[in-house]
């Protein structure tokens, strides 16, 4: 099975989030980007991945096309750990970690999709799991920078069935509202995306652990500042979770190995794929920690998380992001069922992306 081709296909697709306060529209405009990572095999078998791309999609786009694909043409397209460490040799000079190692994440779950469909197993199959586990669904809301809006908003997702919900705010005012929108059972994360310093993020976690938050999530820049993080655990007593700007197994050892968090968060589009995720969940689980994994995104790395997920024995609480996009890439998988997300059957992600869709809101060539 040779890797004959790998084609890279951009698309942006509109949403809308059913509110006008959103505080992040210079990171998202209106529209969520996605890098589809195709791989043609001379079976006839084709592969499909996507590499994070928000925000970088013409970068992301570039590292695929310019650094990944010419090195595995004519590759044995089996050779999934052997592909992936020889991608992460050859390409270690342009840095370790970031939008090498998102490419590489795009390449490397194409390949498994592939041994799932050369296998004619969904992927959890081949992962040691089974389709049957139903997986638990977190709202995870914008950042809409309006106290009154994430009082709303939570109250909504509560009223919709879901148990857990996540904020993407910085002020304790909203972490309030959202107790009281979401009541007292609703389990309230608070992800703040690096703002503060060490002694910034004591004060600050200190005064939001009066709303019970479930975890607080990368209080401290830079993100791998892993001795402040366990530091700041230690003093607040709030859990904390950490890892959707972390690359590679080595990153995680270094956060376990600090004692930096409670929850470990990789990313399947940025860790460096499904061989990189799958050597992170066996540390965590050496470490004590638990996978939250990070997937507020829409194409086959959500596939290939929930796949992923469903493997684990304790897989975790699957983010959603909470927007209403214009078309659905890869089918009703992505929308839960009364808060639980289904596995898909089919075999390898269990869904190919939807060629309508791909037609509509592709932006390049
Ligand atoms: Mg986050």
């Amino acid at each position: 099975m040779k890797i004959t081709k790998v084609d890279t296909i951009a698309l942006s697709i509109p949403f809308d989030l059913g509110t006008d306060k959103p505080d992040w529209g210079d990171k998202f405009a209106q529209n969520l980007d996605t890098l589809l990572i195709r791989v043609e095999t001379d079976n006839g078998l084709v592969g499909w991945g996507d590499a994070f791309a928000y925000g970088s999609l013409r970068a992301v786009q570039a590292a695929v096309e310019d650094m990944i694909a010419p090195k595995v043409i004519g590759a044995d397209a089996r050779d999934i750990i052997g592909i992936n460490h020889l991608l992460q040799q050859e390409n270690h000079l342009w840095g370790r970690y970031g939008i090498t190692l998102f490419a590489i994440s795009g390449l490397d779950i194409a390949l498994w999709d592939l041994a799932g469909k050369a296998a004619n197993m969904p992927l959890v199959q081949l992962l040691g799991g089974a389709t049957t586990k139903p997986l638990p669904a977190y709202a995870s809301l914008f950042r809409y920078g309006d106290a009154a809006t994430v009082k709303r908003v939570t109250a909504e997702v509560a009223a919709a069935g879901y148990e857990h919900v996540k904020l993407h705010e910085v002020t304790v005012e909203a972490v309030e509202a959202a107790r009281r929108g979401g009541g007292d059972k609703m389990a309230i994360m608070v992800d703040t995306n690096c703002p503060w310093t060490p002694v910034a993020a004591t004060e600050m976690v200190s005064a939001m652990a009066a709303y019970d938050p479930y975890w607080i999530e990368e209080p401290i820049f830079p993100p791998e500042d892993f001795d402040a993080l366990a530091r700041l655990r230690m003093e607040t007593g709030v859990r904390l979770a950490a890892g959707e700007n972390a690359c590679t197994s080595f990153q995680f050892q270094a956060m376990f190995d600090a004692g930096a968090v409670d929850f470990a968060q990789p990313s399947v589009t940025k860790v460096g794929g499904i061989t990189e995720f799958q050597k992170i969940t066996a540390l965590a689980e050496t470490a004590g920690v638990q996978i939250m994994a990070h997937s507020p995104y829409f194409g086959p790395g959500f596939l290939a998380t929930l796949q992923l997920a469903a493997a684990l024995p304790k897989p975790g609480l699957i983010e959603r992001f909470h927007a209403n996009l214009a078309a659905n890439l890869m089918g009703p998988w992505v929308d839960p069922k009364d808060g639980y997300f289904h596995i898909p059957d089919g075999p390898g992600l269990g869904a190919d992306p939807d060629p309508d869709v791909i037609a509509r809101f592709r932006v390049t060539p």
